[in-house]
């Protein structure tokens, strides 16, 4: 308040003109200046040199040659565009590990959309209630309070982490509560039961429904299930984001599926992190994006997302069939090991690694502290290292860690990944999470995506690489997922919208993560503002963090 008393007074004098005190509080003079930065707008309109104002958490006013304010900054030689929003994370709970939240601030994310591939933050039991509290409590000294979507928004508006964050509800987290982990069909009053749960998270601003049917429990819902719950988001402009139920052989087949829940459902769908996998299944990318334009043309709202890289990241369990994993881990373990199942379970699983290439197609990211020595190593290296056979490596390695071990698939090409990251439907996400060089998350060797999709996107693809111009890839990042989330007053710079900003450099901002050493902050990438507050400065966290629950427009 003082501080702006003075702003208050000087402008006065300045101007020599009378104005009773507050009339002019925060309008004659701006918090904050941002000098002579190329400024892309977020809807792929070209940049343009001038200045941005922001006053509070907003952008107040956009020009040439802007009047002094409180603080300013020369973006010269800069870009300067709306914060990114990423469209499709997975960083739901890590923020509550460490609200900096820094593989995503340092690489400009101001917005996270979480809650995908069929896991949102809640709804939860009573028991995963009180297991997520305790977890939480006893390794990052965190209160958890709330037990569904709608309540994690209100929990990140109390948190106040570095970026905002909005949700959608995982189909796989409402089976989880209404049915648990038996792969059988729900019953219409289990079916009643997540409608509902669904109806009150949506009223509470979460922003869609994803389901990730290559998982358990999400997989275990029927087409006819998804459509009960798709309905739900009817009227609401909100999307079905669908991580399929597969991406590499059968993925024609899932394709069809999820259209097909959005036609009848009648809603957006949402086509999550698109891909083929495996060299003999890249063909079918053409064939897909075919099916697509059919549904488009025949009047589904069908859009897709896509992470730039050639490499995919899920779990371990993931090279076995989702009926072999009902009934939770104990159950799947004891299958691997079953002599009326584990041949099974191997013929799958080696068909799986040779749709890849070989066993050095698959990369760990995570094991625990049984398997420290896994972590960020290749299958087949390491089956190598130790005298083991891949296989038995893999059995060894899930029931050491119960089944909890992270990887990395490198099974996309490149000219595919060119091809979806220019497609004028495509919005660019990274698939990742909150990851810090130090702590906890230190631990392990995450995909890079986490780091360092953006400036990748922005110095590899567009600058290197030119496959798409400048100001498109920034309206893949901006208005493009705020629009498709129904997400208003973010994703542009205009006079009035939140003052979420990224200033980069455009002629030498990359990402620096690699697969060998994922924990890089990107470089070129000095400044990023959310909500008005100034959180990454000369590269560095400032100490400030403006981040919120951000709630969508549409109404059940
Ligand atoms: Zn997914």
């Amino acid at each position: 308040m003082r501080r702006r008393t003075f702003v208050q007074t000087s402008t006065l004098a300045a101007t020599g003109a009378f104005f009773a005190p507050g009339l002019v509080l925060g309008r004659s003079r701006a918090d904050l200046v941002l000098r002579g930065a190329t400024v892309f707008d977020g809807t792929g309109s070209p940049g343009r040199e001038m200045d941005v104002a922001v006053t509070g958490d907003r952008i107040t006013a956009l020009g040439a040659g802007l009047p002094a304010a409180s603080e300013e900054i020369d973006l010269r030689g800069m870009a300067l565009s709306p914060g990114f929003i990423d469209i499709h994370t997975h960083v739901d709970m890590p923020i509550f590990e460490n609200p900096n939240v820094e593989s995503r601030i340092r690489q400009g994310v101001t917005l996270e959309v979480g809650g995908n591939c069929g896991g949102s933050p809640g709804p939860w039991s009573e028991a995963e209630y009180q297991q997520t509290r305790s977890r939480y409590r006893e390794r990052y000294g965190v209160e958890i309070d709330f037990r569904d979507p709608a309540g994690y928004l209100a929990g990140i508006d109390r948190l106040r982490p570095t970026v905002n964050a909005a949700t959608l509800v995982g189909n796989g987290s409402l089976r989880g509560s209404a049915v648990g982990d038996e792969d059988r069909p729900a019953t219409a009053a289990e079916v009643a039961v997540m409608q509902e749960e669904l109806r009150k998270a949506i009223a509470g601003g979460c922003v869609g429904l994803s389901s990730g049917l290559e998982y358990t429990p999400s997989g275990f819902a029927r087409p006819d299930e998804l459509i009960a719950l798709a309905s739900v988001l009817k009227g609401t402009g909100y999307p079905y984001a669908s991580h399929m139920r597969n991406e590499d052989d059968r993925v024609l087949g899932a394709i069809e599926e999820l259209l097909h829940v959005g036609r009848m459902a009648g809603v957006p769908v949402q086509i999550s992190h698109l891909k083929a996998q495996g060299q003999r299944n890249h063909w079918k990318q053409k064939v897909i994006l075919d099916l697509v334009a059919g549904a488009r043309a025949s009047g589904l709202d069908a859009r897709f997302d896509v992470y730039p890289y050639v490499a995919y990241s899920t779990g371990l369990t993931n090279l076995f069939p989702t009926e072999m994993r009902a009934g939770g881990t104990q159950a799947f373990l004891q299958r691997l090991r079953d002599p009326s199942t584990a041949g099974f379970l191997e013929t799958y699983c080696r068909g799986k690694i040779a749709l890849l290439g070989d066993w050095n197609s698959i990369q760990i990211t995570s094991a625990g502290e049984r398997t420290p020595w896994a972590r960020g190593r290749r299958l087949g290296d390491l089956a190598k290292e130790r005298g083991s056979e891949p296989y038995a490596l893999v059995l060894m390695l899930l029931e050491e860690n119960r089944g909890g071990v992270g990887t990395i698939g490198f099974g996309m090409s490149e000219e595919n990944v060119e091809e979806l990251l220019a497609h004028p439907l495509a919005m660019v996400c990274s698939d990742g999470s909150s990851y810090a060089p130090y702590g906890p998350s230190a631990q392990s060797s995450p995909h890079p995506r986490s780091y360092g999709t953006f400036p990748r996107l922005l110095g590899h693809y567009v600058r290197e690489r030119k496959v798409l111009p400048l100001e498109e890839a920034i309206r893949k990042v901006t208005s493009a997922p705020a629009d498709r989330m129904r997400i208003e007053g973010r994703g542009r710079i205009a006079v009035g919208a939140f003052a979420d900003l990224v200033a980069f450099d455009p002629d030498t901002v990359i990402d620096r993560a690699a697969f060998e050493s994922p924990h890089q902050y990107p470089a070129g990438m000095p400044l990023v503002i959310v909500n008005g507050v100034i959180t990454i400065r000369d590269g560095e966290q400032t100490g400030r963090r403006g981040g919120r629950g951000i709630r969508g427009a549409g109404r059940v």
